[in-house]
């Protein structure tokens, strides 16, 4: 056995090509399941071989391989909610929304801590000439739009920019239906502390019958950490908010992120998504990255 194939077996490391793309396979055993809203969770995970899995950037996914009761070796591709600073002992983290599908909701039944799964990746370039400008001293401000589980690669650049003292503003438009929809109750409040360059605006489209203080109360305990919460209710967020909350919204780089609908809109119905609505504002192609999780 050669070495670099030694390497590989003691950390139990398998290499694959997937489409021309070279990428790797981990066994990973659940350490820690979280519930984060009635249909998400958080997973914990841990390499079985304690060591390190493959360099990432904030923003890649992972293919996760499941066994279902409908199909041996079956798999989804999720986004990597850990942020690569945080993975030395081998720990990874992912966020999993079941949409009554045929994968997540048995993903969510028959998986429990000490079950070993099999991870491979990286995949996807979201971010990637984000980072790159940052690198290059060419971006100030992100604006991060996100809806529901679209939040993951946007959770895991904070915790990133935390790590690595990033000098970029970021903005977070972060849109669910409701209250109950709010994944990372617990965290988001946590990233605006540990990040004080992070403004989030919280969008609940059918949130009627409550008030922004009310919101407030219930999610932040009262606190819009020195006006850095913004709350839009009972509609979508258009780009005249994003204009009013983001001063730099002209030279600022766009990440969008969740189901196709959120992204792309609906052409049948005549209704606009990010991408439409950031273009009709005036925002450059270039500076718009998408990531589709699906038809959502
Ligand atoms: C690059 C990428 C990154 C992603 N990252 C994440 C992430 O971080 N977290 C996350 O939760 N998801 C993520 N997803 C989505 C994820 O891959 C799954 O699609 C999601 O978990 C839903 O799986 P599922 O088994 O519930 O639905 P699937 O079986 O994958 O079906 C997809 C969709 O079809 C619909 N559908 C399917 N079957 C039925 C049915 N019987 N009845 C009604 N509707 C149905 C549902 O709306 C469902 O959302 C990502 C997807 C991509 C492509």
């Amino acid at each position: 056995m050669r070495l670099g194939e030694l390497r590989m077996e003691l950390r139990k490391v398998r290499e694959v090509v997937q489409g021309g793309q070279r990428v790797y396979q981990y066994d990973l055993v659940i350490t820690e399941v979280i519930d984060e809203t009635d249909l998400a969770k958080t997973y914990f995970f841990k390499n079985v071989s304690n060591m390190p899995i493959f360099d990432y950037h904030p923003g890649q996914d992972v293919k996760l391989y499941f066994d279902t009761p409908l199909k041996r070796g079956d798999f989804r591709f999720y986004s990597i909610a850990g942020s690569p600073t945080r993975t030395s002992d081998g720990t990874f983290e992912l966020l999993i929304k079941s949409e009554g599908g045929t994968f997540a909701p048995y993903f969510h039944q028959l998986t429990k801590p000490g079950e070993i799964v099999t991870i491979e990746g990286p995949y996807g370039r979201f971010l990637r000439k984000a980072f790159q400008m940052i690198e290059d001293e060419r971006l100030n401000t992100l604006v991060f739009l996100a809806a529901s589980s679209g939040i993951v690669p946007f959770k895991c650049f904070v915790d990133y920019a935390v790590d690595k003292k990033l000098k970029v503003d970021v903005y977070i438009f972060y849109v669910n239906r409701t209250r109950r929809d709010f994944i990372y109750r617990k965290t988001i409040p946590k990233l605006l502390d540990s990040y004080p360059r992070l403004q989030l605006v919280i969008n609940f489209t059918r949130e009627h019958d409550i008030s922004s203080q009310e919101i407030i109360d219930e999610l932040f305990l009262g606190s819009d950490r020195g006006g850095r919460v913004d709350v839009v209710l009972g509609r979508h967020v258009l780009f005249e908010d994003i204009k009013e909350i983001v001063a730099d919204w002209s030279s600022a780089y766009y990440g969008i992120c969740g189901g196709a609908k959120f992204i792309a809109g609906d052409r049948e119905k005549g209704i606009d998504g990010m991408v439409q609505k950031l273009e009709k504002g005036g925002v450059s192609r270039s500076m718009i990255e998408i990531d589709s999780f699906g038809t959502g």
